[in-house]
């Protein structure tokens, strides 16, 4: 690739993905606010209505790779006091940022945050009723690992969700918003992190990630029932879901 990053191994990967989340956390949220120009709001509020708690019912979510509690908040929101979540993620900063947020709102008591990998799940298998998982499985090294994870933690019946980045299918489109997330966004990284490195090393991930069909693939092979995608925004982010049965 451009930038060298496909030799490096899978550890060395992950140490990689740690280091730029650690620089970036505390201005994670804002910095989603500036690339996507507010668009990233509006993916996650369409991503996280397809989570639908059950009335009263006790219902259990794990968002992966959950980071500083974006789709946790609007899980919440729209769930019932018997609705817990725990959000997932590998890295502690990112991690204090989600903490220190949800504190601020009322729902809290229903949240849980724990440090773990995306590859080793912490959970005993069929515990949860739904899987989610936005800009996260990109970054994780061994995606069939955490495919299969994802699987085995989920009870039968449970509901397999993932938001990420994709490729944008109209050609002209596709030559704009090249330009821009390979111009443009290391720039605006560099202006408000202070970290150039890292925002390529995210556009970089994104170019790299497998097209939707593909992707769609992986999840059916990973044992996942029905798996299916949509798209949004011309194909730059696709919804993909799955159901354990
Ligand atoms: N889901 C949040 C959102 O949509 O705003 C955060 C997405 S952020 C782009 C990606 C997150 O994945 C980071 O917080 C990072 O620490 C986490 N991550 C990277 N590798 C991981 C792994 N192996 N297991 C769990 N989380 C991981």
């Amino acid at each position: 690739t451009h930038f060298g990053f496909s030799r490096i191994d899978l550890k060395d990967k992950q140490a990689r993905v740690d280091d730029v989340f650690h620089k970036v956390a505390s201005r994670y949220d804002l910095m989603n606010d500036l690339m996507s120009a507010g668009l990233h709001r509006l993916w996650k509020d369409i991503f996280a209505s397809k989570v639908r708690p059950s009335r009263g019912a006790p219902y259990r979510c794990l968002d992966v790779a959950g980071g500083t509690g974006d789709i946790a908040f609007r899980i919440a929101e729209a769930g019932t006091r018997a609705t817990e979540i725990v959000v997932l993620d590998i890295n502690a900063d990112m991690l204090e940022v989600g903490r220190a947020r949800a504190a601020k709102r009322r729902f809290e008591a229903r949240l849980e945050f724990v440090q773990a990998n995306a590859e080793d799940l912490p959970f005993e298998d069929n515990s949860f009723d739904a899987y989610t998982i936005a800009f996260g499985i990109r970054n994780v090294p061994r995606i069939e690992r955490a495919l299969s994870e994802a699987r085995r933690v989920l009870k039968r019946g449970g509901r397999f969700l993932c938001l990420e980045f994709s490729h944008v299918d109209l050609p002209l489109f596709d030559r704009l918003y090249k330009a821009y997330s390979f111009a443009a966004i290391p720039r605006l990284g560099k202006l408000v992190t202070g970290d150039e490195e890292s925002y390529r090393y995210l556009v970089e991930s994104i170019e790299r990630f497998p097209e939707a069909e593909a992707f769609r693939q992986m999840i059916a092979r990973a044992g996942f029932d029905r798996a299916d995608f949509t798209r949004l925004t011309g194909g730059a982010v696709a919804i993909h879901s799955g159901w354990k049965l």
